[in-house]
């Protein structure tokens, strides 16, 4: 810890919002050990920001006061950075009005209270991890997963690691991936809304190496025109209250427990809504589709990678890691999306099924687009939305997920959406893939 000695000890106090950007504001003197960590003040329409340097038409306007309480178990502090850059130091933040009270728009209130109501209603617990991809953009382009496409990145990965390992977020797994100077890197996964946290931790320790390395990078689902996409596919097992994993049963169909096949019902019966919160972009629309590995329709697989939710195994016996045993991987997801509204949708899917003993529809074998309209039809497969447009007005046609928003947060994510769609109407892709990948 190197608190009191300079500039170099600015600690940001971190809110990440509906556009999933991070924002927030420093502070001198923040020590996580000795101190909960002072509030710094906050602006209710700064979540009104949009990924473009604009601010939309919002509930609040100028009006509203609240607070960015940091948490201290989010504080991260990374003081090996190449060259000789200022320490990073973050915490996380929720935001509370002036009596100390939630703030019922925050995201990761949001959250906070649906984890709880997993807990309170049925006595589950969520263990989750997020697959980062990212592009690592101006580069000349390397063979696909080949050793020189990592080590031509160099020393970008070996920073990245030992950054994140100093985060204390345990990085478990990097890879060259299949678009052009696509990187994936994974971390230990955490329990609930910690999971969220360690998502945001990541892409930022990640950006801040990419700066400090004067490397562009960007986690926007389409690193380019026909460059390649990133996903930011979401793991997801859970738990009883004593910790054990309750996902599989030997006895149970596909190994899962009776639970968890209701759960991962419930997400299924939820998609095409879940895609206003987890594909929120008009970008996004890219990346998602059939044949992309990324999900194109409403399938339940297992280890089947076009399928929109994905029964995968464990680890390997022997990785020298706890087994966790298998997880249902939610693939139709990116990092436009806000990792606190997104987990929250489908914590409260997941609920759903579990609430009204939904069957798990049939595992797909094949890529579904090879399915004829018919089969599809009959396994019950239906396309997912393919706009945001479409995505939004499926969100909003379904209830079990509005429910999660109050009214104020609502329009403004709408708002946002609404303006973003609008901006975007007659811009032709490729200017749409640069704009994100500046902005992520
Ligand atoms: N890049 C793919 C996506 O956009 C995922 C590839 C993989 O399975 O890791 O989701
Ligand atoms: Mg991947």
């Amino acid at each position: 810890m190197t608190t009191g000695d300079g500039p170099s000890t600015i600690t940001w106090v971190l809110h990440t919002d509906l556009v999933n950007l991070v924002r927030g504001r420093g502070l001198p003197d923040y020590d996580p050990v000795t101190t909960k960590g002072p509030a710094v003040g906050w602006v209710p329409a700064d979540l009104a920001l949009d990924a473009f340097g604009g601010l939309v038409e919002n509930p609040w306007g100028p009006t509203g006061e609240l607070r960015l309480v940091p948490d201290p178990e989010t504080f991260v502090e990374i003081d090996r950075l190449p060259g000789g850059r200022p320490p990073f130091r973050f915490a996380l933040a929720r935001c509370v009005d002036l009596d100390d009270v939630s703030w019922p728009s925050c995201p990761r209130v949001v959250l906070e209270r649906t984890v709880g109501r997993l807990a309170d209603e049925f006595g589950l617990h969520v263990l989750a991890a997020t697959e980062h991809e990212f592009g690592l953009l101006g580069q000349p382009v390397p063979l696909p997963f080949t050793v020189d496409a990592a080590r031509r990145a160099e020393p970008l990965l070996s920073a990245v690691v030992t950054a994140l390992t100093q985060a204390g977020v345990g990085p478990e797994n990097v890879l060259p991936e299949f678009g052009h100077n696509q990187f994936e890197i994974t971390a230990e996964p955490a329990m609930g809304v910690a999971a969220a946290d360690r998502t945001v931790i990541v892409r930022e320790v990640v950006r801040e190496v990419a700066r400090a390395l004067d490397r562009e990078i960007t986690f926007s689902p389409v690193i380019g025109p026909g460059a390649g996409t990133n996903g930011a596919h979401l793991h997801l097992s859970l738990l009883d209250t004593d910790g054990h994993s309750v996902t599989a049963d030997p006895l149970g169909e596909h190994g899962l427990s009776p639970v968890t096949s209701r759960f991962a019902a419930g997400i299924m019966a939820h998609l095409p809504g879940l895609s206003g919160l987890c594909t929120p972009s008009v970008v996004s629309y890219q990346r998602v589709g059939p044949r992309s590995w990324s999900a194109g329709y409403t399938a339940f697989g297992v280890a089947n990678r076009e399928a929109a939710l994905r029964l995968a195994p464990g680890r390997p016996s022997g990785s020298g890691r706890p087994g966790l045993g298998p997880s249902l991987e939610f693939r139709p997801i990116d990092a436009t999306a806000n990792p606190y509204l997104a987990m929250a949708g489908i914590l409260a899917a997941g609920m759903d099924g579990i609430r009204r003993n939904l069957p798990l529809p049939r595992s797909i074998a094949v890529d579904p687009d090879q399915l004829d309209d018919d089969q599809r039809a009959e396994l019950g497969i239906e396309p997912l939305p393919r706009s945001l447009d479409d995505a939004i007005a499926a969100l909003e046609r379904d209830d079990v997920l509005t429910d999660l928003f109050d009214d104020e947060l609502w329009a403004c994510l709408t708002s946002l959406k609404r303006q973003e769609i609008e901006r975007f109407r007659a811009t032709p892709p490729s200017r749409i893939v640069t704009a994100y990948a500046r902005a992520y």
